[in-house]
């Protein structure tokens, strides 16, 4: 087997419309300023795209980007990031995630997958250690991601699929591999407008070694033990998961009913992880390797699926004013099938009833109800009647019809399951992070209201702490290892 040291340096870029493929070595000073990953990935498009250039056209690129630890057995690093122009945003998007495909790309010698162009009909492609093979994939269109991950099953690799929310240019549709998604700012409807079905890596055929590995195998196993020994990460998510989340939020009332108009609920432990590990028969379903190992999966209306996480059960649950696990279990598969975020999901949908609620459109969805909202889904991802219009999110749809001070978004990217208005610094992160309203560029609802270091509602040194964490919280995403490591390292 052929042996990496680090990495490999070489991007495979693929032009659709012509069915080339180019090799790009990465230099040594864009490994060292960028890392991998979400950086690397911002800096090779910065450098190729054009502005103005249309998230939906033919010129807008995808890039798939492992990150520099990938493959090295290092503590959670098997995420990966793509990065794109958003169709949601219209800004540029990143988004990480942990399923095999990052894995089997690094191991087939790849350090990235930039896609451009589109394809004249609907196509696959399958990467090896050698290159790449266009495959046609009309039998595959229609099918959602389930299925088509079915249809494509080959041993040792790794996919990325979109269902059809992503064949329709659904606004934020998602990516699947495996169970885990691309989730956030549209990425499978970039995958869509190109006609790009499914990507299969078949990996395995070199060996990620770190260059020192004594001194690698040292700092692997100090990493190891501070991520078991603290609290987060060796206790509440090993054991819960993210829906560990919902009780802190609960006490900090920042969590998020009826379209963030209220922070509590008396029915809102019901969707908790407490609850949740105690009915549903809990088990460990991670991305790998990981150490901490926050995903579940349990038994929701008699079958086994991923256990929804807390962004999920709140934006897709709480934010409706339902607290039914079935319920969001239920509309978590179906978006996940369908190829579409549930944070925006949601967020589009509480627009809807809060909407509908003061008569600015017609619609039957109501807070506290789950009656239509699996017909609304599907309808979403199908782009049928009003769906048409919800698949462009909350930004467009009050635009349109009015309601924007209640459109929880910002730059078009609707804000994930903490109210800011109870955590300061948190909603600060909102505001300025660079895809939009993401939780994840700075994350200090952590520090404000889940573990009692800074004070929810002062705004002194804030600005400072917002900053010094987006620039961590982009190193790590740019290194690739999960954000979740950032609790034992501070800690
Ligand atoms: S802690 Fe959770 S999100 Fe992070 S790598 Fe492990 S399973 Fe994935």
């Amino acid at each position: 087997m052929k042996e990496i040291i680090g990495t490999s340096n070489r991007i495979l870029e693929v032009d659709l419309s012509g069915s080339k493929v180019d090799i790009y070595e990465v230099k040594p000073r864009e490994r060292r300023l960028y890392l991998g990953g979400k950086g690397l990935g911002l800096k090779l498009l910065y450098d190729r795209l054009q502005p103005g250039a249309d998230p939906l056209g033919e010129e807008n690129i995808l890039a798939f980007m492992p990150g520099v630890l990938m493959g090295t057995g290092a503590p959670c690093s098997a995420r990966f990031a793509a990065v794109t122009k958003s169709p949601l945003t219209g800004i540029m998007a990143a988004s990480s995630c942990g399923g095999p495909f990052g894995m089997n790309l690094k191991t087939a010698g790849w350090d990235g997958l930039l896609v451009r162009g589109k394809a004249a009909r609907p196509t696959s492609l399958f990467v090896t250690s050698e290159g790449v093979e266009f495959r046609h994939a009309g039998e595959l269109w229609g099918l959602d991601t389930t299925e088509t991950q079915a249809k494509l099953d080959e041993k040792r690799t790794g996919m990325l699929v979109i269902g059809p929310a992503g064949e329709n240019l659904v606004r934020f549709a998602n990516i699947a591999t495996g169970d885990r998604f691309l989730g956030r700012g549209g990425m499978g409807a970039v995958m869509g407008s190109k006609n790009l079905k499914a990507i299969v890596v078949l990996g395995g055929a070199c060996k990620i070694i770190p260059v020192d590995q004594p001194a690698f195998d040292r700092l692997k196993k100090k990493a190891t033990a501070y991520i078991n020994q603290n609290g987060i990460t060796g206790g509440l998510y090993r054991n819960l998961g993210t829906p560990a989340n919902v009780a802190l939020s609960l006490k900090g009332n920042i969590l998020p009913v009826n379209n963030f108009s209220d922070g509590t609920h008396a029915q809102a432990l019901q969707i908790s992880g407490e609850e949740t590990k105690k009915n549903r028969e809990t088990s460990h379903h991670t991305c790998k390797p990981c150490t901490i190992l926050c995903g579940k999966k349990g038994k929701f209306g008699g079958e086994e699926l991923p256990s929804p996480e807390y962004e999920t059960v709140t934006i897709l649950g709480s934010n409706l004013g339902v607290f039914d696990i079935e319920k969001i279990a239920e509309w978590n598969r179906i978006c996940g099938k369908m190829g579409m975020d549930t944070i925006s999901t949601g967020g589009t949908l509480a627009w809807v009833m809060e909407a509908a609620q003061r008569g600015l459109v017609r619609s039957d969805l109501k807070f506290g109800s789950p009656d239509g909202v699996s017909q609304a889904l599907l309808n979403i991802a199908h782009k049928k009647g009003f769906g048409e219009e919800m698949a462009q999110g909350s930004r467009a749809l009050s635009e349109k019809y009015g309601g924007t001070s209640f459109a929880m978004h910002v730059k078009g990217l609707e804000i994930a399951g903490y109210d800011p208005r109870g955590s300061f610094g948190h909603g600060l992160a909102y505001a300025v992070a660079n895809r939009g309203g993401c939780h994840l560029s700075a994350f200090l609802v952590a520090q404000e209201v889940f573990l009692h270091l800074l004070r929810p509602h002062a705004v002194r040194a804030k600005a400072d702490y917002v900053r010094f964490f987006e620039s961590l919280n982009n190193c790590v995403n740019s290194l690739q290892s999960c954000l979740f490591t950032l609790f034992p390292y501070l800690l």
